[in-house]
């Protein structure tokens, strides 16, 4: 699904390698940080009082393509290349999955590859409408619901079929204008509400109308009413339009884990976004329990600011219940975050939709606590954004640019953009895509994108993969919403029920 915008940061790659001739220095501004949000010690038992689960956080990419992806055969990466990418990129795990084939799961470099990675073999499932189908040891039933006689039954079968094999189905950038997923399936584990960089995922977002054209050449089947809700969510991109659909999911009590995915193809590194999941130990089936359990958050990438979010039930002190976890009705629970290098950025915490509080993060570790006491099924969450750098100018065009792509600033919207329309008809239509498909600002980070601290990664590909100091991955991922800033971390929720 990597189109234009990929293609661009892949010449702009060709281009910065020849210009630095192959001799750029091999650091990266964004440095690792030591991970956040790990608790340990024991499960609860007999009298002591509740503890937070036994595990750590672990921080991967859920959606990588190698060479076996058909939109990848040509400048792709071997199985081995991808780990190596992803230990690169910091990650502590990596799931491998591939357009509508498991061609990983045969391949030796599969096991043989040494790495500290958890490696999870998986697919990238489906034809109209993606999702990922992971931690698979053999091959669904059905590859695709396209050219099935029965394409609801194909779903629901294949995701009967992951969960036995210890899997997770989770879709895949669900809001996508131009391939979305609205089957009304049931019985997946998350949704991917942050696809590739927060602020460049595709053209547009998608409308009402587009759906209902989706929904006349497959079929008319009924809508379902979440992606209804969140076409109408406008102006934040089509990550943002997946983010309202989960909430509205999660409204319906649905229990979905919020997962993100740098659907890496080429020319880029993985782990942007990395989903963060709580696994009782450092194995494909713990992190698979993870999604599963909702124990996820996702953050820009590894160097992002880390949070942690949980609850006290009983009032002793001791936050024992984490992400994906429930606390009871009726009682006063308090909730903390602590955002660490979150400086200069804001959180809100969110309950049911609304936020409930928004606030600036002043100082490098903040923790901030709330009580509540929910009466009815509650759902609660975390988000935080981080400040850019704009001090330059050409930090400040960059950031006109991707504002541009997200449709927000954009240099051709409302009134002005129909009355041009009138004169140039569809030239301006195209014009209007090119803008908004990333090509401009991939482009503009091809000539000036060294002076940012852009360059080649040092790291043995098919072809070059450059990678960008966390300066300009925060840019990357403003929010057209608040665009002083950058989305940081999504959290799943605590629920209360
Ligand atoms: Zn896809
Ligand atoms: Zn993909």
């Amino acid at each position: 699904m990597k189109r234009s915008f990929c293609t661009a940061v892949g010449l702009a790659g060709m281009v910065v390698a020849l210009a630095c001739g192959g001799g750029c220095g091999d650091g990266q501004g964004g440095q690792r940080k030591a991970g956040g949000g790990a608790s340990s010690g024991a499960s609860g038992g007999g009298a002591a009082a509740a503890q937070p689960p036994a595990g750590e956080w672990l921080r991967g990419d859920l959606h990588v393509h190698t060479h076996y992806s058909h939109d990848a055969d040509r400048f792709g990466d071997t199985v081995e290349a991808s780990i190596r990418l992803a230990e690169h990129a910091g990650l502590d795990f990596v799931v491998l999955g591939d357009h509508r084939v498991v061609d990983v799961l045969a391949d030796p470099q599969l096991t043989a590859t040494p790495t500290h990675l958890v490696v999870i073999p998986g697919m990238e499932w489906g034809g109209a409408g993606h999702a990922g189908a992971h931690n698979l040891s053999h091959q669904p039933p059905y590859v695709s619901q396209s050219g099935a006689a029965d394409p609801l039954r194909a779903i629901q079968d294949t995701i009967a079929s992951v969960h036995a094999q210890g899997g997770f189905f989770v879709l895949n950038h669900p809001m996508d204008p131009k391939n979305p997923w609205l089957w009304p399936a049931h019985g997946y584990d998350g949704i991917e509400i942050w696809n590739q960089l927060w602020a460049m995922r595709r053209v547009a977002e998608i409308t009402v109308a587009d759906m209902q054209d989706w929904a006349r050449r497959h079929g008319n089947l009924p809508l379902p009413p979440e992606a209804l809700l969140a076409a109408g969510a406008r102006g934040g991109g089509s990550n943002h339009q997946a983010l309202k659909r989960w909430e509205a999911l999660l409204e319906q009590g649905h229990k979905l884990a919020a997962v993100g995915g740098g659907d890496r193809h080429y020319a880029v590194l993985p782990g942007e976004p990395v989903t963060l999941v709580f696994a009782r130990e450092r194995t494909r089936a713990a992190i698979a329990e993870g999604v599963r359990q909702g124990r996820t958050m996702v953050a820009r990438a590894v160097n992002a600011a880390r949070v942690e979010f949980a609850a006290d039930a009983d009032g002793d002190g001791v936050f024992e219940s984490i992400i994906g976890d429930r606390v009871p009705l009726g009682r006063s629970i308090q909730f903390r975050v602590r955002v660490v290098d979150g400086e200069g950025g804001m959180f809100a915490l969110i309950r049911n939709g609304q936020e409930l509080v928004r606030q600036p993060i002043t100082a490098p570790d903040e923790t901030f606590t709330f009580g509540d006491t929910p009466a009815v099924r509650s759902w609660y969450r975390v988000d935080v954004w981080e400040p850019l750098e704009l001090s330059d100018s050409k930090a400040r065009m960059l950031r006109s640019l991707v504002l541009g792509t997200a449709g927000q600033n954009g240099l051709l919207s409302g009134g002005l953009a129909s009355l041009l329309s009138s004169w140039f008809g569809s030239w301006l239509q195209d014009l209007q895509d090119i803008v908004a498909s990333g090509v401009p600002a991939a482009v503009w980070l091809l000539i000036h994108g060294q002076d940012l601290g852009v360059q080649v990664a040092p790291v043995p590909s098919r072809y070059p993969v450059i990678q960008w100091p966390e300066r300009v991955s925060r840019i990357l991922n403003t929010d057209p919403l608040a665009p002083e800033y950058c989305r940081a971390v999504i959290t799943s929720p605590i629920w209360a029920e």
